[in-house]
């Protein structure tokens, strides 16, 4: 069986990796299963990409299209184009998407019109806010899905509503953290954590991207002053997103405490959010991984596709207005954040459960 791996963003390497893993441990014994990684080029720079792949020790890309850049339509068109060309000169037993981005549903598309069946992991989760790109990639690519993975009961529930049988649904848990528990033992110290004097449990790690948080200066502005504002006296580390990054130029903002960096490495990363008093953020990736990891979460949004993170979780949700901060600070300061649990199966052996189904679904010639 040959599967097309497909990964285009950040978020979409960390999902990938365990799953390259399993299938290239069941080749090794024998079984028949091989598969080609495909790079759309959506997220392209070292930052957001290159450095994924030598962390995660993630193995070259037999194809990149490098279709980044770009309006979205112009994006998915690339894509689009890119994965036609690619299916038609070879094509596959399998497309294999992960999570939400441009690069899962366009390719989705093209590979179900050209009858090649499609696995989603981390299907059926949503978070009913149809103004996030990503809620529109889900619901597409979800409805010429396949086979669906899930992450949680809840994700099954959503696909079920959807009348989906439950015969294509898999609750497997989630590759990401397959992927924090594999790297958790070799976090790395960033190299300026001592330059900047960071103590663990005494700073706050910012990540910032939605569109509806980002675009709009003041918007921007208004967060950070409140973060600011009401983080008595600890640093604020920001690790700023390309999206980020342009309206912040703009802002040309400084504070003493506030220190804006470059998007860092997965192992820095997960080093300063496992270290941080806090993480403030609109992700949704790192919203399961602090929950996880039992760090305490703020996240600036309305609405959630993971609602597990609130309900048993460290993250609170708490809206999009900048007032709202000064609250969940005060909780955060006295030292009352909610403890969370982990969700039921997710504990790292998410991938294994994948590969297990896909050699079965295989052997019984629905592949
Ligand atoms: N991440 C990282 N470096 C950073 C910021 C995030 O390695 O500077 C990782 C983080 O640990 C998580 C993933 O990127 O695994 C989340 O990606 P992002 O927030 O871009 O996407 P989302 O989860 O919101 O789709």
């Amino acid at each position: 069986m040959n599967i097309d791996i497909i990964a285009g963003a950040r978020p979409n390497f960390i999902k990938i990796a365990p799953i390259i893993d399993a299938i290239i441990y069941q080749a090794n014994l024998g079984r028949n299963i091989n598969f080609r990684l495909v790079h759309t080029g959506q997220h392209y720079d070292k930052n957001m990409s290159g450095s994924f792949f030598e962390q995660l020790g993630i193995p070259q890309p037999q194809i990149n299209m490098e279709a980044g850049g770009g309006s979205q339509a112009e994006q998915c068109a690339n894509i689009m184009i890119g994965y036609e060309k690619l299916l038609q000169e070879e094509s596959t037993d399998l497309c294999l998407v992960v999570g939400d981005v441009t690069s899962t549903m366009a390719c989705a598309i093209v590979a179900r019109k050209m009858n090649v069946p499609v696995a989603h992991i981390e299907a059926g989760i949503r978070s009913g806010d149809w103004t996030m790109p990503e809620e529109i990639n889900r619901i597409v690519t979800d409805s010429i899905t396949n086979y669906f993975f899930t992450t949680t009961n809840s994700a099954n529930e959503n696909l079920r509503k959807q009348g989906i049988e439950k015969e294509r649904i898999f609750l497997v848990g989630n590759t990401m953290i397959d992927t924090l528990y594999k790297h958790q033992n070799n976090f790395k110290k960033p190299s300026f954590w001592d330059g900047l004097n960071l103590k663990k449990g005494n700073y706050i790690l910012l990540t910032l991207h939605r569109p509806a948080n980002v675009d709009d200066k003041l918007k921007l502005q208004g967060f950070l002053e409140e973060i600011l504002k009401h983080t008595i006296n600890v640093p604020v580390i920001f690790p700023v997103h390309p999206r980020t990054a342009k309206v912040l130029l703009a802002l040309n903002i400084s504070h003493e405490r506030l220190h804006l960096i470059n998007p860092l490495g997965y192992l820095e990363f997960n080093y300063l959010s496992q270290n941080a008093l806090a993480v403030i953020t609109d992700s949704g990736g790192i919203t399961e991984e602090t929950t996880v990891m039992g760090v305490p979460c703020i996240t600036l949004r309305d609405s959630t596709e993971r609602p597990e993170t609130v309900e048993l979780g460290t993250n609170k949700l708490i809206g999009t207005n900048p007032k709202a901060i000064k609250s969940a600070l005060k909780i955060l300061f006295e030292g009352s954040w909610k403890k969370g649990t982990i969700p039921p199966l997710w504990d790292g052996q998410t991938a294994k459960r994948i590969v297990a189904v896909l050699l079965k679904l295989n052997e019984n010639k629905q592949l």
